[in-house]
């Protein structure tokens, strides 16, 4: 009977071993096989704009969490080099390209509406970080050059709109405008984070492209709109999110 339980034991040993073999491969990067497709078709589709402000870099994999990106490209500036990077930003290809994006359909149109001049620099909170989530077991989006933190706007006449002063602060246009960009990033991104969201993101908005391959949903806690409908199309506006599964975020 003892020696049935061993027998068994072993084999169980050896399947787990056998299936993290086919899980992960042999070699190369423990990384999830969506996020290089994402890479690669990014690249495809010649999408991504170089400027002398994006540097491509050689494949990055780092740390006990595989960190890192097959592709990643040192940002110092986004829209053709026309809007700085307060630091420069270590994203891949999907990342950059949304940046790009961001620029031209969610914050340059609010920057217009609400300021009446466009965003000339971002301020960074931070980019590549190989670590977990504060405070939760699930390697952060930001180990995958896969994410940025956004902490203010600065304008053409040097006035700058902040998190972490202007989200609750005395100016209602810039509450607004906060909120609209806000909420109108998850046309975007896949995930959206702001201030409402939890305290970790006081000072910034988190965006980032991963992708949830459960659910196939987007997390939208990036401000809520004042009035009217999203400039782009609603987003799917999700419920509470739960930490500990695989939707973790920050
Ligand atoms: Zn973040």
């Amino acid at each position: 009977m003892k020696r049935v339980f061993l027998v068994a034991l072993s084999f169980g040993a050896l399947a787990l071993v056998l299936a993290g073999c086919s899980l992960w491969g042999f070699s190369g990067s423990y990384r999830a096989p969506w996020r290089h497709e994402a890479e690669a078709q990014c690249l495809a589709s010649g999408r991504l704009k170089t400027s002398a402000a994006i540097t491509p870099l050689p494949e990055l994999d780092h740390g006990q969490l595989d960190c890192g990106a097959d592709h990643p490209f040192k940002v110092a500036a986004v829209s053709n080099g026309m809007v700085e990077l307060s630091s420069a930003a270590l994203l891949n290809c999907p990342m950059t390209v949304a940046m790009d994006d961001w620029m031209e359909r969610v914050v340059q149109p609010n920057a217009a509406t609400y300021i009446g001049q466009p965003v000339v620099k971002l301020k960074l909170l931070g980019s590549y970080s190989c670590r977990h989530i504060a405070g939760v077991a699930s390697v952060s989006e930001h180990a995958y050059m896969d994410a940025i933190d956004v902490g203010g706007f600065i304008f053409a006449d040097g006035r700058e709109i902040l998190v972490a002063r202007d989200w609750n602060g005395a100016d209602p246009v810039y509450r607004q405008f906060l909120r609209m960009v806000g909420g109108e990033s998850c046309a975007v991104f896949n995930t959206v984070l702001g201030p409402d969201y939890n305290s970790d993101h006081h000072d910034h908005f988190h965006l980032d492209m991963a992708a949830r391959l459960k659910s196939h949903r987007r997390v939208c806690k990036g401000g809520q709109l004042y009035d009217g409908p999203m400039a782009y199309g609603l987003p799917t506006f999700t419920g509470s999110i739960t930490p500990g599964n695989e939707d973790d975020d920050e």
